[in-house]
């Protein structure tokens, strides 16, 4: 083995940093590319502290100059980079996908050429993963490798099969469906052909894997008005011939439970103000929901069951990534726990499935994308005014924030968020099972947002930090505040 493979293996131990000089300086006497050895503890060293990364943008860096990139996450404390769509640079292997109809050049090409909402990723196709991760490994980063398993508006256009199907029978244009068994291939397939190739890569993101409601910090313009809380509780899919098979085999009474998201799901959708009034004045608080549920039961079945299919296709994922390298982290991203079972999320169950769980919860940006449904509510509604709207919306997650539109739109909710649902997310995963903070780092993000949000998370119990670009041109002194935030509480030195 040469001397980098067995220091990133003896990393992936955990062992202290003394154990790993002495094994590495044992082991040597065979090494003698000095300059790569002094590199690859200097990277070790940082990454055996606290974790601490960044989800950012390579165009961005790229035309910045990497090696000042790199620098500027590197003084921040940073030692873990997620760049968006990294997992379209990689070689394919066209014989790991004949048991898929789903082409991989088919999101590769779209993003080299028109990219998703995180924007075209033609200088990361262009590069090459072992240069890049070489260099940012001088400046103490690991470059890892994150993948978004169900969200691909080109996939689905081509194979409107692999998408999600709601409860009138249609189908997204957006979300594929983790049930679905082309879409496990392809995914499966993709991340061992990735990880085959490419040994020196220490952990494996899941990014948002779920089964649609909508992941509240992309929602699509096209997302439907429909009433809250309606929706949330008595979510229309995935009603595809592979959900309705799998929970029809574990005795679920399709039937009534079908029966019964129609009748509420009309409701929803039976857009006027007196139907909108019936649900604020009733629904009034936490105890409310519970009567809710007590009279349709079997919409707790039909929750828990959408989340065990997102279970099912993590813990596949998990054995192929475990047989391959066991050192191998597993890190999974989800939306904030006060509303994480709507996309069939459980905190509850991370422990059983993945190493560590990055809490999504970009603070300040939330509101740009969460205020398009309830746009399309008052449109729809004029009667109900903003702040009808927004108080309900409030009381239903928990949250705090502005009471008009436009201002959630433009400035999001309050940062003391932050610090309730890192609490929930710890109490929830249990001990043994990080949670990472992930902090909005984006615009209209301030650095005194940025610090005030690293406080609540470090105040909610986070075992580590993350901090989000991928909206684009995130301000660097951002970047500054984060770690300099992070150094005044004692999180890094
Ligand atoms: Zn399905």
């Amino acid at each position: 083995m040469s001397y980098t493979s067995y220091i990133k293996k003896i990393f992936r131990e955990k062992i202290s940093i003394k154990e790993i000089m002495i094994r590495g300086w044992i082991h040597k006497k065979s090494f003698n590319n000095y300059q790569l050895r002094d590199q690859v503890l200097e990277g070790g060293k940082q990454m055996a502290k606290k974790y601490v990364g960044v989800w950012a943008i390579f165009d961005e860096d790229y035309e910045e100059g990497l090696e000042k990139a790199f620098n500027r996450y590197k003084e921040a404390g940073i030692t873990h980079i997620m760049y968006a769509g990294i997992a379209h640079t990689f070689a394919v292997h066209e014989e790991y996908y004949q048991n898929t109809i789903i082409d991989p050049w088919i999101q590769i090409d779209f993003e080299k050429n028109q990219g998703d909402l995180f924007g075209t990723k033609s200088h990361l196709i262009n590069s090459n993963f072992d240069e890049i991760y070489l260099l940012a490994n001088k400046y103490g980063l690991s470059l890892d490798f994150d993948i978004t398993p169900g969200v691909s508006e080109p996939i689905v256009k081509e194979y409107p099969s692999t998408a999600v199907v709601d409860i009138e029978g249609r189908r997204s244009g957006h979300w594929m469906c983790p049930a679905n068994p082309d879409v496990k291939e392809y995914f499966y397939k993709r991340v061992e052909d990735i990880l085959k190739h490419h040994q020196m890569i220490k952990e494996v993101e899941l990014d948002v894997v779920s089964l649609d409601f909508y992941d509240p910090q992309v929602v699509p313009d096209w997302v439907l008005p429909e009433l809250y809380p309606l929706r949330q509780l008595a979510i229309g899919n995935c009603f595809c011939e592979y959900c309705v098979g799998k929970a029809e085999n574990q005795g679920l009474n399709l039937k009534k439970i079908r029966e019964k998201i129609k009748t509420i799901y009309n409701e929803a959708i039976t857009l006027n103000y007196e139907q909108f009034k019936k649900q604020t004045d009733t629904m009034r608080g936490l105890f409310d929901i519970v009567r809710f549920i007590i009279n349709h039961a079997e919409l707790i079945d039909w929750l828990k069951y959408r989340a065990s299919v997102v279970e099912d296709f993590i813990l596949g994922i998990r054995k192929l990534v475990k047989a391959i390298d066991p050192t191998i982290i597993i890190s999974n991203d989800l939306v904030a726990p006060s509303f994480s079972w709507t996309l069939g999320q459980l905190y509850s169950n991370q422990h059983r499935l993945t190493d560590m769980t990055k809490l999504m919860l970009y603070h300040k940006r939330i509101g740009s994308f969460e205020v398009k449904p309830l746009k399309r509510i008052q449109k729809a509604i004029p009667e109900i005014d903003d702040q009808e709207l927004m108080e309900q919306y409030y009381r239903l997650k928990g949250f705090s924030g502005p009471l008009s539109l436009a201002q959630f739109e433009k400035e999001g909710i309050d940062v003391e968020n932050v610090y309730y649902e890192v609490r929930k997310a710890k109490m929830e995963v249990g001990q043994g099972h990080d949670v990472i903070a992930g902090l909005v780092g984006d615009l209209p993000a301030t650095p005194d947002d940025v610090r005030a949000a690293v406080k609540m998370a470090h105040q909610g119990g986070a075992d580590g930090y993350m901090l989000h670009l991928w909206y684009h041109n995130a301000p660097k002194e951002n970047i500054v505040a984060f770690g300099e935030q992070l150094r005044e509480l004692g999180e890094i030195k």
